[in-house]
């Protein structure tokens, strides 16, 4: 069986404690690589690394920095097909998303932030006839990158390429659950001519190399994006180190659907707000909110789409969903259509496990679509981050706004209306980072990314992950 590695100081290697963890395919549900249980001692050595290489990365001009970072963009380009693969195998989700969506994003991050950092100013501040202010931004040091299983490759490289363009070296850590991609991006970065040390990827569980990471003195940073709670410890383990702290957390996002709206647009796109990646991606709207005139039209059109759309194995062309990328996680969805249930909730259609012929251990569900919940229970509440939506009827604007805004998260919302001003009224006032209207999931890399309320502090994406990844610094110059 495949053993991973840890990338350390531009080597792979295998952990200290030469501990191994199984790493499962969602769509067979068997094992089918093991990857390093790193500890404590392998982000000792990384960190090592790191401080080695510190000096020569950030001391390197921009422009020589800029080109590294585009060839391994570059280089991930090259391997396209390969990491395509490897991605879907690890997740579970189609090769058509992984090809369309999660590679050429991981493409687009290195490219991005590799080329921003060329037009990245500070600012200064002229004081007539005293003198002038100056802002030097300079690299933290060594920092902490730590991301989540549903957008493997997409997610580590939007926090790995502005630290890496700022001149900071990183210690990172995906997922266990999908280690893949990042394994195979060190040779990457290798071939890219990223000096030893500098990219530093450690594989292994959370509570151990994860937390050995956030817990290590020698790492000024940590930029997470993963779920509330882990979020909760980390800020309470890494806030008295005086750590910055960017946290992208978990969402409950809702979509709110106006009767003026396009509804054929609004459909399809919710079709796919609701349940692509499996429902797996924080910014799916899994709490609907249809004005009643045209709630019974929406239920039964979506409800019909939703019993249309193919569940099947990743590799097949025509599945609009794979597998989930657990047992463990396809357990806790279906706990919640039970909770629904219990809840008095009217499971429309899904609920239910698929058996895949030939894969028949694998991770598959139904697109499941619930109605007749209260706002405020729990299945409305507590985010479920699978194929699972509700669908709720509103009468008034205030009424859709109180129920959108009455979780603890705040990441994004989806509006769907041909009302200028009500779109406008209503994004001013719904407690999100983010709002797409008569739209979803259009990212722009140059947008502040990032929730409000439990959904995380502080903003990814743009010049706000390379202020993140700097420290400013006054310089005053007397005339
Ligand atoms: P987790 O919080 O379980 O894990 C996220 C990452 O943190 C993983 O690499 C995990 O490692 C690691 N980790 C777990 N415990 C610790 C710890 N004590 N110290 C340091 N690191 C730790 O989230 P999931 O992976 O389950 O991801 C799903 C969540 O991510 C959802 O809540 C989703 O909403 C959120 N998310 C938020 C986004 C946003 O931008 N706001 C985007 C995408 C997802 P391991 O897996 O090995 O345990």
């Amino acid at each position: 069986m495949e053993k991973l590695q840890n990338f350390i100081d531009g080597k792979y290697c295998d952990p200290i404690e030469g501990q191994y963890i199984d790493n499962y395919e969602p769509a067979s549900g068997k094992v089918y690589s093991l990857i390093p249980n790193s500890d404590a001692q392998d982000v000792e050595l990384a960190v090592k690394a790191a401080e080695k290489a510190y000096p020569v990365w950030s001391k390197m001009s921009i422009d020589e920095r800029s080109a590294i970072m585009v060839k391994l963009s570059q280089g991930i380009e090259a391997r396209m097909d390969e990491f395509v693969q490897a991605e879907s195998r690890d997740n579970g989700k189609p090769v058509t998303l992984a090809a369309h969506v999660d590679i050429p994003r991981a493409v687009s991050n290195f490219h991005f932030f590799g080329t921003a950092i060329l037009h990245f100013a500070s600012e200064s501040h002229n004081m007539e006839g005293v003198g002038v202010n100056y802002t030097l931004r300079k690299p933290l040091g060594i920092v902490g990158c730590i991301s989540p299983w549903n957008l493997p490759l997409y997610l580590f490289s939007w926090k790995i390429a502005p630290a890496l363009a700022a001149g900071n070296c990183v210690i990172a850590k995906p997922s266990e659950v999908t280690p893949y991609t990042a394994y195979l991006l060190g040779k990457v970065a290798k071939e890219a001519g990223m000096p030893d040390g500098v990219l530093n990827i450690l594989h292994g569980e959370g509570g151990g190399a994860g937390d050995a990471i956030v817990k290590h003195k020698k790492i000024k940073a940590i930029s997470f994006t993963g779920g509330t709670t882990t979020g909760e410890y980390i800020a309470r383990t890494a806030a008295p180190m005086f750590k910055k702290l960017s946290l992208e957390l978990g969402g409950k996002n809702p979509n709110i659907i106006f009767a003026d709206c396009d509804f054929k647009e609004m459909l399809s796109t919710t079709l796919r707000s609701s349940f692509a990646n499996q429902g797996q991606i924080c910014l799916c709207g899994s709490r609907i909110f249809v004005e009643r005139s045209i709630y019974d039209k929406f239920k039964e059109e979506f409800v019909k789409r939703v019993e249309n759309t193919i569940v099947a194995h990743p590799s097949d062309a025509m599945a609009k969903l794979g597998a989930v990328v657990s047992k463990p996680h396809m357990e806790k969805v279906l706990s919640y259509v039970e909770l629904a249930k219990e809840e008095g909730g009217t499971v429309l259609t899904g609920g239910k496990r698929v058996i895949v012929e030939g894969y028949e251990d694998g991770y598959y569900l139904r697109p499941t679509v619930i109605e007749g919940l209260p706002f405020d229970c729990r299945t409305n509440q507590e985010e479920i981050f699978g194929p699972v939506v509700t669908i709720t009827p509103f009468d008034t604007e205030e009424e859709a706004l109180i129920m959108a805004n009455s979780t603890q998260y705040g990441l994004s919302a989806t509006l769907w209306t041909s009302n200028l001003k009500r779109a406008h009224r209503m994004s001013n006032e719904i407690d999100a980072g983010i709002v797409w209207i008569n739209a979803w999931l259009v990212r722009d890399l140059r947008t502040p990314f990032g929730g409000v309320k439990a959904s995380g502090v502080g903003r990814e994406g743009g010049w706000e992950a390379l202020r993140f990844f700097t420290e400013p610094k006054n310089v005053f110059v007397k005339y």
